[in-house]
């Protein structure tokens, strides 16, 4: 949940639900990302890859 915390556009969020892995998958909306990338920094298990 560190990657929806820090985003300053608010384009993550917690889904609902878990997924097949039992994980709380989060949601990316994508309309107003600037492609910062501080969602992936801040991830300890660098699940996040941000291109353009
Ligand atoms: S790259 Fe996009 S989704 Fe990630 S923190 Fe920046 S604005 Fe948010």
């Amino acid at each position: 949940m560190l990657c929806v915390s820090v985003c300053p556009k608010g384009q993550l969020r917690e889904d609902k639900g878990l997924n097949k892995r039992g994980i709380k998958p989060i949601k990316f909306l994508g309309k107003n990302c600037t492609g910062c990338a501080l969602c992936a920094v801040i991830c300890p298990d660098v699940a996040i890859e941000v291109y353009k």
